[in-house]
Protein backbone atom coordinates (compact mmCIF):
# COMPACT_ATOMS: atom_id res chain seq x y z
CA UNK A 1 0.00 0.00 0.00
CA UNK A 2 1.11 3.85 -0.46
CA UNK A 3 0.32 7.17 0.32
CA UNK A 4 -2.42 8.39 -1.43
CA UNK A 5 -3.51 11.89 -1.01
CA UNK A 6 -1.37 14.22 1.16
CA UNK A 7 -3.73 16.97 2.87
CA UNK A 8 -2.65 17.23 5.81
CA UNK A 9 -3.95 21.30 7.07
CA UNK A 10 -6.74 19.74 9.15
CA UNK A 11 -8.37 23.85 9.51
CA UNK A 12 -8.46 23.96 5.69
CA UNK A 13 -9.60 20.22 4.35
CA UNK A 14 -11.02 17.79 7.60
CA UNK A 15 -13.69 20.54 9.04
CA UNK A 16 -14.57 21.35 5.23
CA UNK A 17 -15.15 17.71 4.24
CA UNK A 18 -16.90 16.39 7.41
CA UNK A 19 -18.99 19.24 7.23
CA UNK A 20 -20.35 18.30 3.85
CA UNK A 21 -23.36 15.41 3.08
CA UNK A 22 -22.77 12.78 0.74
CA UNK A 23 -25.91 10.63 -0.22
CA UNK A 24 -24.65 7.25 1.34
CA UNK A 25 -23.93 5.71 -1.96
CA UNK A 26 -22.98 7.58 -5.12
CA UNK A 27 -23.28 5.61 -8.37
CA UNK A 28 -20.62 6.90 -11.21
CA UNK A 29 -22.91 5.99 -14.37
CA UNK A 30 -20.49 6.69 -17.88
CA UNK A 31 -21.69 8.32 -20.92
CA UNK A 32 -18.60 7.92 -23.15
CA UNK A 33 -20.65 5.76 -25.39
CA UNK A 34 -23.75 8.15 -26.01
CA UNK A 35 -22.12 11.42 -25.00
CA UNK A 36 -18.67 10.84 -25.86
CA UNK A 37 -19.64 10.04 -29.74
CA UNK A 38 -21.06 13.83 -29.53
CA UNK A 39 -18.24 15.23 -29.47
CA UNK A 40 -17.25 16.68 -32.88
CA UNK A 41 -14.59 13.85 -34.55
CA UNK A 42 -15.61 11.14 -32.57
CA UNK A 43 -16.74 8.17 -34.01
CA UNK A 44 -16.81 4.52 -32.55
CA UNK A 45 -17.55 1.18 -34.21
CA UNK A 46 -19.22 -1.86 -32.35
CA UNK A 47 -16.36 -3.21 -31.14
CA UNK A 48 -14.87 0.00 -30.14
CA UNK A 49 -18.18 0.26 -27.92
CA UNK A 50 -18.02 -2.88 -26.36
CA UNK A 51 -14.29 -2.44 -25.89
CA UNK A 52 -15.00 0.38 -24.06
CA UNK A 53 -17.98 -1.06 -21.88
CA UNK A 54 -15.73 -4.19 -20.88
CA UNK A 55 -12.65 -2.00 -19.66
CA UNK A 56 -15.82 -0.09 -17.81
CA UNK A 57 -16.89 -2.89 -16.09
CA UNK A 58 -13.31 -3.88 -15.15
CA UNK A 59 -12.61 -0.90 -13.39
CA UNK A 60 -15.90 -1.62 -10.85
CA UNK A 61 -18.33 0.71 -13.26
CA UNK A 62 -21.80 -0.74 -13.13
CA UNK A 63 -23.98 1.33 -14.92
CA UNK A 64 -23.26 2.80 -18.73
CA UNK A 65 -25.39 4.94 -20.82
CA UNK A 66 -25.10 2.75 -23.85
CA UNK A 67 -26.67 4.47 -26.65
CA UNK A 68 -29.92 4.75 -28.88
CA UNK A 69 -31.04 1.58 -30.62
CA UNK A 70 -34.30 3.36 -31.72
CA UNK A 71 -32.05 5.24 -34.03
CA UNK A 72 -28.39 3.25 -34.34
CA UNK A 73 -27.49 0.00 -36.15
CA UNK A 74 -24.67 0.28 -34.28
CA UNK A 75 -26.16 1.08 -31.05
CA UNK A 76 -28.41 -1.92 -31.47
CA UNK A 77 -25.64 -4.29 -32.09
CA UNK A 78 -23.79 -2.94 -29.27
CA UNK A 79 -26.79 -3.53 -26.97
CA UNK A 80 -27.31 -7.12 -28.26
CA UNK A 81 -23.81 -8.05 -27.60
CA UNK A 82 -24.28 -6.65 -24.47
CA UNK A 83 -26.98 -9.05 -23.49
CA UNK A 84 -26.41 -11.02 -20.08
CA UNK A 85 -24.27 -8.52 -18.91
CA UNK A 86 -24.39 -7.82 -15.26
CA UNK A 87 -24.04 -4.05 -15.37
CA UNK A 88 -26.86 -1.97 -16.27
CA UNK A 89 -27.44 -1.06 -19.88
CA UNK A 90 -28.90 2.23 -20.21
CA UNK A 91 -30.62 3.73 -23.55
CA UNK A 92 -31.02 7.02 -24.79
CA UNK A 93 -34.53 7.93 -25.98
CA UNK A 94 -36.01 11.19 -26.96
CA UNK A 95 -39.38 11.85 -25.89
CA UNK A 96 -39.94 15.09 -27.93
CA UNK A 97 -39.32 13.04 -31.13
CA UNK A 98 -42.73 11.37 -32.64
CA UNK A 99 -41.47 8.39 -32.33
CA UNK A 100 -40.52 7.92 -29.06
CA UNK A 101 -42.69 4.67 -28.25
CA UNK A 102 -41.25 2.62 -30.98
CA UNK A 103 -37.76 3.51 -29.64
CA UNK A 104 -38.32 2.49 -25.95
CA UNK A 105 -39.98 -0.81 -27.63
CA UNK A 106 -36.69 -1.38 -29.53
CA UNK A 107 -34.39 -0.30 -25.74
CA UNK A 108 -37.09 -3.38 -24.53
CA UNK A 109 -36.14 -5.94 -27.70
CA UNK A 110 -32.42 -5.33 -27.49
CA UNK A 111 -32.72 -6.13 -23.78
CA UNK A 112 -32.15 -2.49 -21.98
CA UNK A 113 -31.93 -2.38 -18.22
CA UNK A 114 -32.71 0.88 -18.06
CA UNK A 115 -34.11 3.84 -20.31
CA UNK A 116 -33.30 7.63 -20.32
CA UNK A 117 -36.41 9.82 -21.29
CA UNK A 118 -35.39 12.70 -22.58
CA UNK A 119 -37.54 15.99 -22.96
CA UNK A 120 -36.78 19.89 -22.75
CA UNK A 121 -37.83 22.10 -20.05
CA UNK A 122 -36.63 25.51 -20.79
CA UNK A 123 -38.21 28.19 -23.18
CA UNK A 124 -35.48 28.46 -25.03
CA UNK A 125 -36.62 24.86 -26.41
CA UNK A 126 -39.65 24.27 -25.93
CA UNK A 127 -40.74 27.58 -26.83
CA UNK A 128 -38.05 28.69 -29.48
CA UNK A 129 -37.35 25.28 -30.91
CA UNK A 130 -40.18 22.84 -30.15
CA UNK A 131 -43.59 25.28 -29.73
CA UNK A 132 -44.93 22.88 -26.91
CA UNK A 133 -46.42 24.67 -24.10
CA UNK A 134 -45.05 23.27 -20.37
CA UNK A 135 -48.43 21.30 -20.31
CA UNK A 136 -47.80 19.34 -23.49
CA UNK A 137 -44.54 19.04 -22.38
CA UNK A 138 -45.58 17.23 -18.94
CA UNK A 139 -48.23 15.27 -20.33
CA UNK A 140 -46.04 13.73 -23.19
CA UNK A 141 -43.33 12.97 -20.44
CA UNK A 142 -45.92 11.65 -17.98
CA UNK A 143 -46.94 9.24 -20.89
CA UNK A 144 -43.61 8.19 -21.59
CA UNK A 145 -42.57 7.03 -18.03
CA UNK A 146 -45.60 5.66 -17.23
CA UNK A 147 -44.94 3.54 -20.52
CA UNK A 148 -41.07 2.79 -19.83
CA UNK A 149 -42.44 1.74 -16.03
CA UNK A 150 -45.73 -0.45 -17.51
CA UNK A 151 -43.17 -2.36 -19.23
CA UNK A 152 -40.68 -3.51 -16.52
CA UNK A 153 -37.88 -0.96 -17.11
CA UNK A 154 -35.93 1.39 -14.66
CA UNK A 155 -36.31 5.30 -15.73
CA UNK A 156 -34.62 7.91 -15.27
CA UNK A 157 -36.62 11.56 -16.51
CA UNK A 158 -34.18 13.81 -18.02
CA UNK A 159 -35.69 16.98 -18.65
CA UNK A 160 -32.97 18.64 -20.56
CA UNK A 161 -31.74 22.20 -20.09
CA UNK A 162 -32.75 21.80 -16.51
CA UNK A 163 -30.60 24.82 -15.06
CA UNK A 164 -32.36 27.22 -17.49
CA UNK A 165 -35.79 26.45 -16.40
CA UNK A 166 -37.52 28.32 -13.50
CA UNK A 167 -37.83 26.61 -9.94
CA UNK A 168 -41.71 26.81 -10.52
CA UNK A 169 -41.48 24.48 -13.49
CA UNK A 170 -39.27 22.22 -11.89
CA UNK A 171 -41.26 21.52 -9.05
CA UNK A 172 -44.09 20.67 -11.57
CA UNK A 173 -41.75 18.40 -13.01
CA UNK A 174 -40.05 16.87 -10.01
CA UNK A 175 -43.67 16.13 -8.90
CA UNK A 176 -44.87 14.82 -12.56
CA UNK A 177 -42.08 12.37 -12.55
CA UNK A 178 -42.20 11.26 -8.43
CA UNK A 179 -46.07 10.52 -8.98
CA UNK A 180 -45.67 8.68 -12.47
CA UNK A 181 -43.24 6.57 -10.82
CA UNK A 182 -39.60 7.52 -12.48
CA UNK A 183 -36.94 5.95 -10.44
CA UNK A 184 -34.41 8.81 -11.40
CA UNK A 185 -34.89 12.40 -11.87
CA UNK A 186 -31.72 13.96 -13.66
CA UNK A 187 -30.70 17.58 -13.21
CA UNK A 188 -29.53 18.14 -16.68
CA UNK A 189 -26.87 21.38 -17.28
CA UNK A 190 -27.16 20.59 -20.92
CA UNK A 191 -25.45 24.02 -21.92
CA UNK A 192 -22.98 23.89 -19.14
CA UNK A 193 -23.75 27.36 -17.96
CA UNK A 194 -24.57 26.28 -13.99
CA UNK A 195 -22.72 27.32 -11.14
CA UNK A 196 -22.25 25.42 -7.75
CA UNK A 197 -24.72 27.67 -5.97
CA UNK A 198 -27.10 27.28 -8.82
CA UNK A 199 -26.97 23.50 -8.77
CA UNK A 200 -26.87 23.46 -5.05
CA UNK A 201 -30.43 25.43 -5.33
CA UNK A 202 -31.95 22.99 -7.76
CA UNK A 203 -30.83 19.69 -6.01
CA UNK A 204 -32.20 21.03 -2.85
CA UNK A 205 -35.44 22.24 -4.46
CA UNK A 206 -35.94 18.69 -6.25
CA UNK A 207 -34.47 16.26 -3.83
CA UNK A 208 -37.79 15.89 -1.21
CA UNK A 209 -40.39 14.83 -4.18
CA UNK A 210 -40.07 11.41 -3.91
CA UNK A 211 -37.66 10.29 -6.50
CA UNK A 212 -33.90 9.76 -6.46
CA UNK A 213 -31.78 12.44 -8.09
CA UNK A 214 -28.95 12.30 -10.80
CA UNK A 215 -26.73 14.94 -12.34
CA UNK A 216 -25.34 15.99 -15.73
CA UNK A 217 -23.32 18.32 -16.18
CA UNK A 218 -21.14 20.24 -18.97
CA UNK A 219 -17.67 21.87 -18.84
CA UNK A 220 -18.64 25.16 -21.50
CA UNK A 221 -17.38 27.42 -18.45
CA UNK A 222 -14.81 24.83 -16.53
CA UNK A 223 -17.57 23.91 -14.22
CA UNK A 224 -18.89 20.74 -14.78
CA UNK A 225 -16.46 18.85 -12.22
CA UNK A 226 -17.54 21.41 -9.15
CA UNK A 227 -21.14 21.45 -10.32
CA UNK A 228 -21.44 17.55 -10.53
CA UNK A 229 -19.94 17.28 -6.89
CA UNK A 230 -22.03 20.36 -5.83
CA UNK A 231 -25.19 18.42 -6.84
CA UNK A 232 -23.71 15.13 -4.86
CA UNK A 233 -23.02 16.75 -2.06
CA UNK A 234 -26.57 18.09 -2.04
CA UNK A 235 -28.09 14.74 -2.28
CA UNK A 236 -27.71 13.64 -6.08
CA UNK A 237 -27.28 9.81 -5.89
CA UNK A 238 -26.02 9.35 -9.82
CA UNK A 239 -23.34 11.07 -11.87
CA UNK A 240 -22.82 11.20 -15.31
CA UNK A 241 -19.27 11.16 -16.63
CA UNK A 242 -17.15 10.51 -19.69
CA UNK A 243 -13.69 9.36 -20.23
CA UNK A 244 -11.05 11.81 -20.98
CA UNK A 245 -14.58 14.31 -20.49
CA UNK A 246 -15.23 13.57 -23.93
CA UNK A 247 -18.69 15.05 -24.79
CA UNK A 248 -20.63 17.78 -27.02
CA UNK A 249 -18.86 21.08 -27.06
CA UNK A 250 -16.24 21.29 -24.48
CA UNK A 251 -17.39 17.92 -22.73
CA UNK A 252 -18.42 17.15 -19.66
CA UNK A 253 -17.41 15.36 -16.28
CA UNK A 254 -14.35 13.32 -16.78
CA UNK A 255 -14.11 10.48 -15.20
CA UNK A 256 -11.10 10.15 -13.79
CA UNK A 257 -11.44 13.65 -12.35
CA UNK A 258 -14.49 12.91 -10.50
CA UNK A 259 -13.77 9.47 -9.20
CA UNK A 260 -10.57 11.19 -7.42
CA UNK A 261 -11.83 13.77 -5.96
CA UNK A 262 -14.59 12.24 -4.28
CA UNK A 263 -12.95 8.99 -3.31
CA UNK A 264 -9.39 10.62 -2.80
CA UNK A 265 -10.20 13.73 -1.67
CA UNK A 266 -13.62 13.58 0.06
CA UNK A 267 -13.13 9.51 1.29
CA UNK A 268 -16.46 8.57 -0.34
CA UNK A 269 -16.15 4.88 -1.75
CA UNK A 270 -17.14 4.35 -5.38
CA UNK A 271 -15.69 0.93 -5.70
CA UNK A 272 -13.81 1.92 -8.60
CA UNK A 273 -10.31 0.89 -9.35
CA UNK A 274 -8.28 4.40 -9.67
CA UNK A 275 -5.10 2.47 -10.82
CA UNK A 276 -6.85 1.59 -13.95
CA UNK A 277 -7.68 5.14 -14.79
CA UNK A 278 -5.19 6.24 -16.80
CA UNK A 279 -4.76 3.35 -18.72
CA UNK A 280 -8.16 3.80 -19.72
CA UNK A 281 -7.43 7.21 -20.57
CA UNK A 282 -4.94 6.31 -23.16
CA UNK A 283 -7.03 3.65 -24.55
CA UNK A 284 -9.85 5.49 -25.23
CA UNK A 285 -7.27 8.21 -26.76
CA UNK A 286 -5.67 5.46 -29.12
CA UNK A 287 -9.20 3.98 -29.91
CA UNK A 288 -10.13 8.08 -31.01
CA UNK A 289 -7.39 9.86 -31.99
CA UNK A 290 -8.55 12.32 -30.14
CA UNK A 291 -5.37 14.01 -27.89
CA UNK A 292 -5.49 14.45 -24.01
CA UNK A 293 -5.13 17.75 -23.56
CA UNK A 294 -1.30 17.49 -21.98
CA UNK A 295 -2.21 19.77 -19.19
CA UNK A 296 -5.20 17.61 -18.24
CA UNK A 297 -5.41 16.83 -14.72
CA UNK A 298 -4.79 13.30 -13.42
CA UNK A 299 -4.26 11.70 -16.91
CA UNK A 300 -2.81 14.16 -19.27
CA UNK A 301 0.96 14.03 -20.09
CA UNK A 302 2.23 16.36 -17.98
CA UNK A 303 -0.27 16.26 -14.54
CA UNK A 304 2.96 15.11 -12.64
CA UNK A 305 6.05 16.62 -14.45
CA UNK A 306 8.65 18.54 -12.47
CA UNK A 307 10.92 20.67 -14.18
CA UNK A 308 12.34 23.22 -11.55
CA UNK A 309 15.64 21.70 -9.83
CA UNK A 310 13.99 22.49 -6.71
CA UNK A 311 10.50 20.77 -7.45
CA UNK A 312 12.71 17.31 -8.03
CA UNK A 313 14.79 17.17 -5.42
CA UNK A 314 11.95 17.80 -3.75
CA UNK A 315 9.52 14.82 -4.81
CA UNK A 316 12.77 12.90 -4.95
CA UNK A 317 13.56 13.29 -0.95
CA UNK A 318 9.82 13.54 0.16
CA UNK A 319 7.15 13.22 -2.84
CA UNK A 320 4.06 15.11 -0.70
CA UNK A 321 6.44 18.17 -0.40
CA UNK A 322 5.39 19.17 -4.24
CA UNK A 323 2.37 16.96 -4.65
CA UNK A 324 -0.86 16.78 -3.02
CA UNK A 325 -2.06 13.40 -4.81
CA UNK A 326 0.25 10.38 -5.23
CA UNK A 327 0.60 9.89 -9.19
CA UNK A 328 0.43 5.71 -8.60
CA UNK A 329 -3.45 6.72 -7.33
CA UNK A 330 -3.85 6.63 -11.20
CA UNK A 331 -1.38 4.33 -12.00
CA UNK A 332 1.50 6.46 -13.10
CA UNK A 333 4.63 7.90 -11.41
CA UNK A 334 6.18 11.42 -11.50
CA UNK A 335 7.77 12.62 -14.99
CA UNK A 336 11.03 14.48 -14.77
CA UNK A 337 11.74 17.32 -17.57
CA UNK A 338 14.96 17.78 -18.69
CA UNK A 339 14.49 21.75 -20.08
CA UNK A 340 15.82 25.07 -19.81
CA UNK A 341 15.81 25.46 -15.83
CA UNK A 342 17.34 21.75 -15.15
CA UNK A 343 20.00 20.94 -12.44
CA UNK A 344 21.99 18.63 -11.36
CA UNK A 345 18.77 16.94 -9.01
CA UNK A 346 17.15 16.71 -12.66
CA UNK A 347 20.37 14.98 -14.32
CA UNK A 348 20.98 12.64 -11.77
CA UNK A 349 17.13 11.90 -11.45
CA UNK A 350 16.84 11.10 -15.20
CA UNK A 351 20.08 9.41 -15.08
CA UNK A 352 18.70 7.07 -12.52
CA UNK A 353 15.19 6.35 -13.93
CA UNK A 354 17.15 5.37 -17.36
CA UNK A 355 19.80 3.35 -15.28
CA UNK A 356 22.53 5.35 -16.99
CA UNK A 357 25.92 6.05 -14.30
CA UNK A 358 27.14 9.18 -14.81
CA UNK A 359 30.44 10.89 -13.18
CA UNK A 360 29.62 12.84 -10.76
CA UNK A 361 32.33 15.80 -11.91
CA UNK A 362 30.88 15.80 -15.30
CA UNK A 363 26.97 16.55 -13.94
CA UNK A 364 27.86 20.51 -14.21
CA UNK A 365 28.82 20.30 -18.09
CA UNK A 366 25.41 18.04 -18.66
CA UNK A 367 23.26 20.52 -17.27
CA UNK A 368 24.85 23.51 -19.40
CA UNK A 369 24.37 21.46 -22.37
CA UNK A 370 20.73 20.32 -21.59
CA UNK A 371 19.94 23.95 -20.92
CA UNK A 372 21.03 25.42 -23.78
CA UNK A 373 19.75 22.42 -26.19
CA UNK A 374 16.12 23.03 -24.31
CA UNK A 375 16.53 26.77 -25.01
CA UNK A 376 17.76 26.08 -28.57
CA UNK A 377 14.76 23.76 -29.45
CA UNK A 378 12.35 25.81 -27.31
CA UNK A 379 11.20 22.44 -25.42
CA UNK A 380 12.00 20.13 -22.92
CA UNK A 381 14.21 17.17 -24.27
CA UNK A 382 13.11 13.58 -25.26
CA UNK A 383 14.80 10.66 -23.49
CA UNK A 384 16.36 9.81 -26.32
CA UNK A 385 17.73 13.21 -26.51
CA UNK A 386 19.28 13.17 -22.89
CA UNK A 387 20.54 9.68 -23.15
CA UNK A 388 22.67 10.78 -26.32
CA UNK A 389 24.32 13.72 -24.60
CA UNK A 390 24.67 11.42 -21.83
CA UNK A 391 26.48 8.65 -23.68
CA UNK A 392 29.56 11.28 -23.75
CA UNK A 393 30.05 11.26 -20.37
CA UNK A 394 29.01 7.22 -19.35
CA UNK A 395 30.77 6.03 -16.52
CA UNK A 396 33.22 3.08 -18.32
CA UNK A 397 31.89 -0.43 -17.75
CA UNK A 398 33.52 -2.67 -14.55
CA UNK A 399 35.11 -5.72 -15.95
ZN1 LIG B 1 -24.76 16.01 -22.34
Amino acid sequence: MFERVWIKSKELFEGVIKSDQFPESIAVRDCTLREGEQAADIVFSVEDKLQIAERLESIGIRRIQVGMPGRSEIDKNVFERLKGSKISREAFILAYGLKWKEEIDQAISVGASSVDIVMPCSEYRLKEIMNLSQEEMLRISQEAIIYGKNNGLNVSFVPSDTTRASLKFLQEIGQMAAQSGADFLFVADTVGVATPETMRLIVRSLRDLGVKLGVHAHNDLGLGLANAIAAVQEGAVVVDVCINGLGERAGGVALDEFVVVVQELFCQPLGIKTESLYALSKFVESLTGFSIPPTKPLVGSQAFAHKLDTHIQGVSKYMPAYQGINPQVVGRKIDVILGNLSGPFAIRKKAQDLQISLEEENIDKIVQIVRNSASSLKRALTDAEFIDIASGFMKPQKG
